[in-house]
């Protein structure tokens, strides 16, 4: 069996590290907002080359407080891709704000940034990209937009941990943006966690009361604020992971090139590349389209080969956002019917890649 993604085996291999980090948390006999929260913000902040991190409980909290911080909620508009992850869109629910969809680009699956200005009205605050299965949005013509019609942007990192567009990772491509370190997430934690980056003082010190009651200072309350706080324990194993990251993104562009190479089968549309850089695309996922997608579903499990659907329903046609369903977004929902994420991970190796490949490329639809 092939198996989408071997988490217990990503942690496993840093065990004796990950335990060390553990017992340093427990020795110093702090939890909440300490040193190894201080440490990880700091570090992470270096990685992502902004000013300024701040650890929270995770990317779905990142995204509303981000929101909020900029004083965004009833009345205002948000753009937002029509094909991400509900998370996106909640945030903006969150704040009573109103999310406006747009269309992705069915190759890239990102963003059409073409489509995005004639979205724009007086009521529009900001545009929340999401680099979606790992892949840097084309951010150039979005961040020209932005300038034109003052609008934030917010970035959805969730999935794409150290990717670098022109030169740039995602997190400081935009005004302030939300990271997940849910287990499965690039680099992930042994549970829930979040973070949000920004070069923004003022935001990053209204978000640092937030996160914490809205008190900067202990039983002052300067916000109504919320309790959303990375704990200790999951910043000291953040550390050790983080110093993996640029490997481990590596391996899974082995893995992505192997298969961008070598998948050949009319029947199977592979990713496209926004960028010319290979750097700009982290795999978070590798995401096929096909036509009849349970079929070949089928067929690969029959194989002994594990895939998912990042994802099966398109936010528009969710029960939660009944007020979106007599909206149509054809690009989203061809590709929420065709897509199929294939098995990647830095723990797969290539004799695997090869034979998820040859399965592929022996694939016919009436099989
Ligand atoms: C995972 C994910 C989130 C939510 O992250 P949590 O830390 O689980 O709240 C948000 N956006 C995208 C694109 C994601 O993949």
């Amino acid at each position: 069996m092939i198996p989408f993604l071997d988490l217990k085996q990503i942690n496993l291999r840093h065990e004796e590290e990950i335990m060390q980090s553990i017992s340093r948390f427990l020795q110093s006999g702090w939890y909440i907002l300490g040193k190894e929260v201080d440490q990880f913000e700091q570090e992470f902040a270096e990685y992502c080359g902004t000013k300024f991190c701040l650890g929270v409980a995770n990317a779905l909290d990142a995204l509303t407080l981000i929101l909020r911080a900029y004083g965004i909620g009833e009345g205002d508009e948000v753009i937002v891709p029509s094909n991400t992850y509900i998370a996106s869109i909640l945030s903006i629910s969150a704040n009573g704000a109103t999310p406006i969809l747009v269309e992705p680009n069915i190759g890239t699956y990102n963003i059409d940034p073409l489509k995005i200005e004639q979205s724009i009205t007086v009521n529009t605050k900001a545009i929340l990209v999401v680099h979606l299965y790992g892949q840097s949005c084309n951010m150039e013509p979005i961040q020209a937009l932005a300038k034109k019609y003052g609008l934030k942007i917010v970035e959805d990192c969730a999935q794409a941990h150290g990717a670098i567009y022109k030169g740039q990772r995602v997190g400081n491509l935009g005004d302030a943006a939300a990271f997940s370190f849910y287990p499965g997430k690039n680099l992930g934690a042994l549970g829930d966690g979040g973070s949000i980056t920004t070069n923004d003082e003022d935001v990053y010190s209204r978000l640092k009361a937030l996160r914490n009651y809205g008190s900067h200072k202990k039983y002052e309350n300067l916000y109504k604020g919320v309790n959303s706080r990375l704990d200790e324990i999951h910043a000291a194993v953040l550390r050790t992971k983080l110093k993996y990251l640029d490997d481990d993104n590596q391996k899974r562009r082995e893995i992505a090139d192997y298969y961008n190479a070598h998948i050949n089968n009319e029947l199977i549309s592979i990713p496209k590349i926004e960028d010319d850089s290979p750097l700009s695309h982290v795999w978070h996922v590798y995401v096929v389209l096909t036509e009849k997608r349970d079929t070949l579903q089928r067929y690969l499990t029959e194989r002994g080969i594990q895939t998912l659907i990042h994802y099966p329903i398109p936010p528009h046609q969710q029960e939660a956002y009944k007020e979106l369903s007599s909206h149509v977004y054809p690009i989203s929902e061809k590709i929420h019917r065709e897509i199929l994420s294939l098995p990647i991970s830095p723990v797969m190796s290539i004799d695997d890649a090869v034979k998820v490949v040859e399965a592929l490329n022996e694939y016919k639809e009436n099989l």
